[in-house]
């Protein structure tokens, strides 16, 4: 059993992220092994004092990791080949819209309501068919769903989280009219956040992704991207948002609720256990 905890540096970890971490540490203890994985494959975001008080507040809330810590910055090498790899499959094509002319092509007329799904807009497909040796420096490159689908062929994934528990198909249908044509690699990072998560929980051994339920429909992606890619697919495992007293899920940057608050207002381990619903700690 493997399970991990992925997080950006780009802001402070608050109370969702503490139990997300806690949730994977747990569920490892005594059967495997709990790996840290630093995302930071948007280098203009990323901090590296965010890096260093992610370490710190992890280690007072009692986790532990083996080292090194795998960084998504020393991975563009796996990344690509990864695209090659798909390239090579005939699935992936360069897409030179930008948001303004996807925009545009969803809310024409002949094209009815535009589908939003969990990797926002679903794309109208007007460069599908680009030859990968028309690319150019600026374009994105995309995943060709229809093909995609058809090579990977029925998929499914087994998920342990209370919300999602079962096993799950990929619906061809829903994958084409509501995620349709991802992008891989956005063209100033060479990759996204959706390969580097495949290509890395393999590389790292994870067998379980323990992570929030907002991703579960990234999830369909994932295995997508495991079966072209011949990797394994994992167990997973989403876990129920941390809201604040209004019902919100906390955002990203909700420092209100951050970690390094809370210590420096002299909470325990104990009391973020407490606020989050966990039982007390071991
Ligand atoms: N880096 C992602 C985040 O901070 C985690 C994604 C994942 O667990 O798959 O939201």
């Amino acid at each position: 059993m493997v399970t991990r905890f992925a997080p950006s540096p780009t802001g402070l970890l608050h109370l969702g992220h503490a139990y997300s971490a806690l949730v994977a540490w747990e569920r490892a203890r005594g059967q495997g092994r709990f790996l840290l994985r630093i995302e930071d494959i948007d280098q203009a975001r990323c901090r590296s004092v965010f890096e260093a008080a992610i370490f710190e507040d992890l280690r007072w809330l009692g986790l532990d990791w083996p080292e090194p810590v795998m960084r998504q910055s020393t991975r563009m090498g796996a990344y690509r080949a990864a695209l090659e790899r798909l390239a090579g499959m005939g699935v992936v094509y360069p897409c030179r819209c930008r948001r303004r002319d996807i925009q545009a092509a969803v809310s024409a007329p002949q094209e009815g309501a535009a589908a939003i799904g969990p990797d926002g807009l679903v794309y109208p497909g007007t460069c599908r068919g680009r030859g990968m040796d028309r690319a150019g420096p600026g374009d994105v490159l995309r995943l060709d769903m229809g093909r995609a689908l058809v090579l990977a062929g029925p998929a499914h994934f087994v998920e342990t989280g209370a919300r999602f528990a079962g096993e799950h198909a990929l619906d061809p249908e829903w994958m084409r009219s509501q995620v349709g044509d991802v992008v891989l690699a956005r063209r100033d990072l060479g990759t996204s956040y959706h390969l580097a998560v495949v290509v890395d929980d393999a590389a790292q051994g994870v067998s379980e992704v323990v992570r929030g339920a907002d991703l579960f429909e990234a999830t369909f992606i994932h295995v997508l991207l495991q079966r072209l890619l011949a990797l394994p697919v994992p167990r997973y495992h989403h876990h129920r948002l941390i809201r604040d007293e209004k019902g919100k899920r906390l955002a990203k940057r909700d420092d209100a609720r951050a970690i390094a608050l809370y210590r420096a207002e002299g909470a325990s381990p104990a009391d973020i256990r407490a606020l989050v619903n966990l039982p007390a700690g071991p």
